[in-house]
């Protein structure tokens, strides 16, 4: 993807993010990598959506984060991004928002498990929730730390950022991401959904279980993996 693809996509997954109904206000930003040129784009920090032009989109060093291209501030959160791009290999884009339902899990502080195949489809288990920042990582570098604890979340239970293709941070939100900015956005979607749906699922049955291993296997599995055979052959 050359340059200014990389910037049209992740303007293209600023705006699908508010289409998706995932963003009020401002609370939300899409990045995207380009990791042979060693820079990341995200958003500008408070520009309304209806005024984003893909000229407008910052592009920042990977290995620094400082501004390589354009006038705006970055997101506050392009240091989060910038982390997970840095310690999880193969993701190409990273979305953010508050959107509502996800909130809710990541402000009860509970691992979001997988109860229906919805959730299987694009998250090989359940959707783990960070620990809370400690004070001096909340002071200082907060954006960095909130990326840190997503990937001590993940290196603690072994989990690969490519099956599990977002997190929830404690009192906080969403993060998801996926190999492209167009990816993240669906992860941003499902994520969302199947948020709901386990928080309606819950209400009808307090004591329901999770799925069984085999059909969470044969879900993602059919979609993602070496076997995959779900879809159109392109
Ligand atoms: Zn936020």
């Amino acid at each position: 993807m050359t340059h200014e693809a990389l910037k049209r996509a992740v303007w293209q997954a600023n705006l699908d993010i508010v289409r998706a109904g995932l963003v009020e206000l401002t609370w939300g930003n899409a990045s995207g990598v380009d990791r042979a040129a060693g820079v990341m784009v995200i958003k500008p920090s408070g520009v309304p959506y209806d005024r984003l032009r893909p000229e407008a989109m910052v592009v920042l060093d990977l290995a620094t984060g400082e501004p390589i291209e354009g006038d705006l501030r970055p997101s506050s959160d392009a240091p989060t991004h910038r982390v997970l791009y840095q310690q999880f290999d193969g993701i190409g884009g990273v979305v953010h928002t508050h959107s509502s339902h996800a909130v809710s899990w990541a402000q009860a502080e509970r691992d979001l498990p997988c109860l229906g195949t919805t959730h299987a489809d694009h998250f090989h288990g359940p959707i783990p929730v960070t620990r809370r920042l400690h004070p001096e990582e909340i002071r200082e570098a907060y954006e960095h730390h909130t990326g840190t604890v997503i990937v001590e979340r993940f290196r603690r239970d072994g989990l690969d950022p490519t099956h599990i293709p977002g997190v929830l941070v404690a009192g906080h939100g969403p993060f998801a991401w996926g190999p492209d900015p167009a990816a993240a956005v669906e992860n941003a979607i499902v994520l969302e959904s199947v948020a709901r749906m386990a928080l309606h699922t819950y209400l009808l049955n307090p004591s329901v279980r999770p799925i069984d291993g085999a059909l969470l296997d044969k879900h993602f599995l059919r979609k993602h993996g070496p076997g995959a055979y779900y879809g159109q052959v392109s």
